[in-house]
């Protein structure tokens, strides 16, 4: 690209920077670069050399030329980031409000080049967060290498042996300890990463149960085959395949891609969560063999930097993964899908607070390529499109393994109070609990601890402590009060339920633990394993835990919402829901789509390869309408009572909704600034009468973080371009307070359609 200037975002994360800066491109450098070239330029008074993207060329000096500083050198080509991937960037900017550096790194997944040379290298084996419990144990034992080397893994997941050996003088002995006590692995790097080459020699590879590549079904073969000649007519809508638990997505999924491979294009397919990864990349691999890969956190820097080249190199067809995945650089992509595309998962938790679907179907017009989403619980947003036309609905009615659906059982807990039952077994439960075990039969049993936010309920009556303005539970707080998270409102807190006059009003406590022990008491032969955050500490026991109950090794999986999300084990003829009600009351708007989503998957596991299922919703509250559709298996009534309520209370998808957080290190400053923001957008659009609607500031669910206070405002309007336009707006106003020094250590941050 000619031209003598170019416009350079710098890396540094810093409201002050978040701008271009521009350079000159030396001679030499001229017909090298290219937008999203990787370049060092001097910055800041000292001069230090400090790593950039290019974001424009042009002749256009925008200051003085002799005033510019020249680019220092640019990096090997290879890594730097394509083009449209800036673009990708700055739409996230501004979609989603968040710096352009910190969006530029969230789509550029692998821009370290590592090199390809046999070494040994250590590799953190916790998650962070057990790491830095480990770390604390070792040094309340005075184990002091220890220490330093999980205080260095911590900050960097992967170092080489002999760093280790070497600069921080650690024993191989230690290094060996530590491997024995699985805080991590010595491995040797090898020069080819194929993360998925182990399936080879799998032995579930060629086992039955986990399915063969199938003859479609009627219904399958209409739904891939309306999709393809719609391609192959040129459109590229979003297609919603809204097909019951086992309806056989994931083969419509199959055969979508093969397709789409033999038109020569490349598909991504995005799952929930890493714990689907090995049964999912299984099922794939049968179909694609080595043309499959795999993208996400639990690979090293060199393996994600290895998929990005084989994908770019068309060494592979296929990659699977979690919505970062969506940024893999395929050059001629054509299909991203989305299964179980109602999952929280979808939207990232830091900023950008970008979200799947929304992105995929961004890249996807950028690649002439279509997003196909897929779910037994479409999201309200998803459906409601597809009811606008927006999207083309599909529908898969039935089972294609498992003949019919499960029946279902709702117990109500209010009456096994009173009948003196006090276990965390119903009557009916503990029954089938037993008979399953006679017959041979596996039982999964699902703890509903989603989202647990300390709401308060009353055991004889079921009556949860609710905000009159918002429609969500409140949140007991330590001072005793009951507080609400969208509008602020308290109240004190209850000794007595003000619907029945009961005492046993209180919070919730039960855990997968408590479960397992009860299980052992009263089923002492029964061979239990549990999966939850404690037992699935290190990076393979996902896998270890999922793939020794599909092959029988137990009767019993009791577990939190990761066992229920799109597993399929044919041997599960009963599934038990122990506590229905807990996300049912978790103060967030979502609560009742959540609550109907995932009873609706969990029971959904059950009775999946002809033999029938059954399920027991437990609940202190059967009469709600989350749980009687999910017990009766219909979305769409749900589906229609739901949006009733979001219409009325103009919750997304009825309306949009923008969550401004503020945070500040003083408790008064930053509810200062929270007030005065808020009455500034209410000022503005008061004058354009467009209906934005502002709610709060209350302070956040967590409203204080390592002494930082944080407080909410939600903006709602119905138009997404008009939040946009005010965040737009609040940012170019806290910018300026920034440059006045008016505000320090306060930030704000966005989050739309929370
Ligand atoms: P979903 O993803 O919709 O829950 P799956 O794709 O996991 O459903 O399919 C459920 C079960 O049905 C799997 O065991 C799968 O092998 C089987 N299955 C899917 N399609 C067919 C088919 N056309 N013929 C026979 N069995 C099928
Ligand atoms: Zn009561
Ligand atoms: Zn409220």
């Amino acid at each position: 690209m000619e031209g003598k200037y170019a416009n350079i975002i710098i890396d540094i994360s810093h409201e002050k920077v978040d701008r271009p800066f521009q350079y000159v491109i030396p001679p030499e450098l001229r017909s090298g670069l290219e937008v999203g070239t990787c370049v060092a330029v001097p910055f800041g008074a000292g001069n230090h050399l400090r790593k950039g993207y290019v974001i424009e060329i042009t002749d256009r000096a925008e200051f003085a030329p002799e005033k510019l500083k020249s680019i220092a050198y640019a990096e090997e080509k290879d890594v730097t980031a394509q083009d449209n991937y800036i673009r990708l960037a700055a739409w996230m900017k501004e979609q989603y409000g968040s710096t352009m550096i910190a969006a530029l790194k969230t789509v550029l997944p692998a821009k370290q080049k590592i090199k390809k040379v046999e070494k040994k290298v250590c590799e953190l084996l916790l998650t962070k967060e057990n790491a830095k419990a480990f770390l604390e144990e070792c040094r309340a034992k005075k184990q002091v290498a220890k220490a330093r080397v999980l205080d260095e893994l911590i900050k960097e997941s992967e170092i080489p042996v002999p760093i280790l050996t070497g600069k921080l003088h650690v024993s191989m002995k230690t290094l060996e300890s530590l491997e024995k006590q699985g805080a991590l692995r010595i491995t040797i790097e090898s020069s080819y990463r194929n993360p998925v080459e182990f399936m080879a020699n799998k032995e579930d590879v060629r086992n039955e149960s986990y399915g063969t590549k199938k003859e479609l079904s009627e219904e399958q073969r209409f739904v891939c085959g309306d999709i393809m000649s719609s391609y192959d007519a040129g459109i590229r809508t979003t297609c919603l395949i809204h097909g019951i638990t086992g309806s056989g997505k994931t083969e419509v999924y199959l055969k979508l891609i093969e397709e789409i491979v033999r038109r020569g294009k490349q598909a991504i397919v995005l799952i929930p969560e890493i714990a689907l990864t090995y049964q999912t990349v299984l099922r794939f691999y049968k179909c694609f063999g080595s043309r499959v890969s795999v993208m996400n956190s639990t690979l090293s820097k060199g393996e994600k930097y290895d998929q990005c080249e084989r994908a770019k190199k068309k060494e592979i067809d296929v990659i699977i993964g979690p919505r970062s995945a969506l940024f893999t650089p395929f050059p001629d992509l054509g299909l991203i899908i989305i299964d179980e595309e109602h999952e929280s998962t979808y939207k990232s938790e830091v900023m950008p607070k970008y979200h799947a679907r929304e992105t995929a179907i961004k890249i996807a017009s950028m690649h002439g390529a279509f997003v196909v989403l897929g779910s037994a619980t479409p999201s309200l947003e998803s459906y409601n499109r597809a009811k606008k036309g927006e999207y083309k609905l599909y529908e898969l009615k039935k089972r294609q393994a498992g003949g019919e659906l499960p029946t279902v059982y709702t117990v109500d807990l209010r009456e096994e109070l009173k009948g003196g039952n006090r276990s965390i077994f119903s009557r009916r439960l503990h029954g089938l609990i037993g008979g399953r075990l006679e017959a041979g039969e596996q039982t999964i049993l699902f703890l509903n601890r989603r989202g647990y936010a300390g709401f308060i309920s009353c055991r004889a009556c079921g009556h949860v402590m609710k905000c009159p303005h918002c429609d969500v539970s409140l949140s007991e707080h330590r001072n005793g009060k009951l507080v609400c998270h969208y509008c602020g409102h308290e109240e004190p807190s209850v000794k007595l339920c003000p619907s029945c006059g009961s005492k046993y009003i209180l919070g919730f406590r039960a855990g997968t633990q408590q479960i397992e022990e009860v299980l052992h008491r009263e089923f002492p032969a029964a061979r239990v394993l549990r999966m939850d955050a404690d037992t699935t500490r290190t990076k393979d026991s996902y896998e270890e835990i999922l793939s020794g109950f599909a092959n029988g090794e137990a009767d019993i999986l009791v577990g939190t919402q990761m066992i229920v999300k799109g597993h399929d084990f044919p041997d599960v003829t009963l599934v038990g829901i122990l506590a229905a009600d807990l996300s049912l009351h978790v103060n967030d708007y979502r609560a009742g789509e959540r609550t109907f989503q995932l009873l609706t998957q969990a029971a959904g596991r059950a009775g999946r390869s002809g033999k029938p299922g059954e399920v027991v919703i437990q609940t202190y509250d059967p009469e709600h309408y989350s749980i009687v559709h999910a017990a009766s298996q219909d979305y769409q009534s749900f589906y229609e009572e739901e949006m009733f309520y979001r219409d009325i209370l103009h919750y997304p998808p009825a309306s949009h909704m923008m969550a401004v957080l503020i945070a500040s290190s003083g408790e008064e400053t930053g509810l200062e600034l929270a007030k005065v923001i808020g009455e500034l957008v209410r000022e503005k659009r008061k004058a354009a009468d467009d209906g934005t609607n502002v709610i709060g500031p209350a302070p956040a669910s967590v409203g204080r973080v390592n002494d930082i206070y944080r407080y909410m405002l939600y903006i709602k309007n119905a138009e997404y371009y008009k939040l946009v336009e005010i965040k737009n707006m609040l940012e170019t106003y806290i910018g300026e307070r920034k440059k006045r020094e008016e505000l320090k250590t306060e930030t704000v941050q966005f989050d739309f359609d929370p």
